[in-house]
């Protein structure tokens, strides 16, 4: 096991990979450790920070989840959805079964789907801003959960990845909200964990704003499959995490280098998907 910043926050660089079976068995005594001390301790945290709602600042049951009012404000992707990326389409346009999007008709993507755990609206904004900006970590859980409900058990055979950081906002952030997402979806639907499978190999600017080319434009070369990874990304399948997916520049990006090094499916998993209007 691989922790190129040992003593902080150091489960966020973690390699999963080329663990050495003694350092596995350490590791999951370590982690059956820490659960269990979490455990007897959160008693003593609840009532000393009683846990609240992220979103309305309500009282609620435990430190990692929502209140039901706000659970009933997030937007779920339903059925019937594009067989090819898992958008939601009205009733009138899924007329059969295997029914594609306009956009997925006039190009076919080169993922294998997009599995959103909801869709982007005030309710998932404001949760995502508090997890990565506002630093409320323990709201992973409950967004690894919904990615995973969406995205079912994977087999041992599939990595998952998480979208690179550039390692200067890595270093300013403290922690990469994908990877973090990443290690949750792992946990509940299977596969391998590899953090470093992908790199930001220089900055780009915000995509906000710009349009369809100038997004393609910024990412171009940015983001590459880490070397030392090839041969494992080479015929395996890959789910690649993100928090958001907005325009689907960054994930194409990713995607694409994963194909260039010889992954077989590359499905994209996000805790919220922006829809644009069809
Ligand atoms: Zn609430
Ligand atoms: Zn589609």
């Amino acid at each position: 096991m691989r922790c190129e910043n040992p003593g902080r926050r150091c489960v966020h660089w973690h390699d999963d990979g080329a663990a050495a079976p003694r350092w596995q068995g350490v590791g999951r005594a370590v982690n059956g450790l820490r659960h269990e001390i979490g455990r007897v301790l959160a008693p003593a945290v609840d009532l000393i920070f009683p846990p609240r709602c992220p979103l309305c600042g309500d009282s609620i049951a435990a430190q990692s989840g929502l209140c039901a009012a706000c659970w009933s404000e997030l937007t779920l992707p339903g059925q019937p959805a594009c067989a090819a990326c898992q958008r939601p389409l009205s009733d009138r346009m899924a007329t059969e079964a295997g029914s594609l999007c306009a956009p997925c008709l006039a190009k076919p993507p080169r993922h294998a789907g997009i599995f959103a755990g909801t869709l982007y609206d005030d309710a998932s904004r404001r949760i995502v801003l508090a997890y990565k900006h506002g630093r409320r970590l323990a709201l992973a859980p409950m967004m690894g959960r919904l990615i995973a409900a969406r995205l079912g058990p994977l087999g041992p055979d599939w990595l998952i990845v998480p979208v690179p950081l550039h390692r200067w906002r890595l270093w300013h952030r403290g922690f990469n909200q994908a990877a973090l997402l990443a290690r949750e979806v792992q946990q509940r639907c299977g596969g391998t964990l590899v953090v470093d499978a992908l790199l930001r190999q220089r900055r780009t600017r915000s995509l906000g704003g710009l349009g369809r080319k100038a997004r393609r434009k910024e990412l171009a070369g940015a983001i590459a499959v880490n070397r030392r990874r090839a041969d494992r990304i080479a015929g395996a399948n890959v789910v690649l995490v993100d928090d958001v997916v907005t325009s689907g520049a960054t994930t194409d990006a990713c995607v694409t280098a994963l194909k260039h090094t010889g992954a077989r499916d590359v499905r994209i998993a996000c805790w919220a998907r922006v829809l644009d209007q069809l």
